[in-house]
């Protein structure tokens, strides 16, 4: 299949994909990133939030001034490690702003492994799209904060459509794909009641997933002076989300990505 199929790397689409869709980032395997799964991990540039907490900067804000990786050098490189990575993570940035991800996750889903993207939820139809052609196995979608325009923008940085982020929430819930709700809690930004609130909103929800706001390369430099909530906080919210969906917990520092090659 893989020698004559869409992702052979004779494929014309293969270099054409390259040239609209610049990788930034790769990590060739990470046991942490996919709960019980070795996968890799392909970061794509660029995004329409402006996160102050937002830990890629570069990619988001300044994305030319990195080298891309060709797509075919990743596709090879993954096809080298079938048998022993499980998947592969698609993140950001926001990678739903490239309008050729879909040739793109279809490639990977050629080389028949498992597929998650990384989303803030603010393009519904895209998502839906992906998911009905069946391009997604897993999805982990970014809640910046309770469903309010004020308060969504603030987290966000810009102005958010909140329709199109309840539509995604939407989207997911139903899709009968594994996924998994997550907010990074910011104490500038969010408290316990937020948390809830986020919760109830996401009431039913599969998994949700508490995030450590980190004081550290941030794309808002006012965020570097803000003292993290301490851990034992923040599994006193997870504890109150936890009311609503079926599963809530706090992921710190080391259920992150901890290096990059950017
Ligand atoms: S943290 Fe915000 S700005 Fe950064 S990539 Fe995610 S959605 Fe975009």
């Amino acid at each position: 299949m893989m020698k004559d199929g869409f992702a052979s790397l004779n494929h014309p689409y293969m270099k054409w994909c390259s040239v609209i869709l610049p990788i930034k980032g790769f990590i060739e395997n990470s046991l942490i990133e996919w709960e019980s799964k070795i996968v890799s991990i392909v970061f794509l540039p660029t995004c329409n939030l402006r996160c102050p907490y937002c830990h890629a900067p570069h990619l988001v804000q300044t994305p030319n001034e990195l080298e891309s990786i060709p797509v075919e050098a990743v596709i090879d490189k993954m096809r080298q490690n079938l048998g022993w990575v499980d998947g592969v993570v698609v993140t950001g940035g926001e990678p739903t702003t490239h309008k050729q991800l879909d040739v793109f996750l279809r490639l990977l889903k050629e080389l028949g492994i498992l597929v998650r993207l990384d989303t803030n939820g603010t393009n519904p139809q895209t998502l839906k799209n992906l998911i009905a052609r069946n391009l997604l196995d897993c999805v982990a979608m970014d809640i910046k904060a309770p469903l309010q325009k004020e308060k969504y923008a603030l987290v966000s940085g810009v102005p958010c459509a909140i329709e199109d982020i309840e539509e995604s929430i939407r989207i997911i819930m139903e899709s009968g794909i594994e996924y998994e709700f997550r907010t990074t809690v910011c104490p500038s930004q969010l408290d316990g009641d937020d948390i809830e609130d986020i919760a109830m909103t996401i009431q039913g929800a599969r998994r949700y997933i508490l995030q450590a706001f980190r004081p550290n390369h941030c794309l808002g430099t006012e965020m570097l002076k803000v003292e993290p909530y301490p851990q034992e906080m923040l599994r006193g919210f997870a504890s109150r989300a936890g009311k609503y969906v079926e599963y809530c917990c706090v992921r710190g520092e080391e259920g992150k990505v901890l290096q990059r090659n950017w």
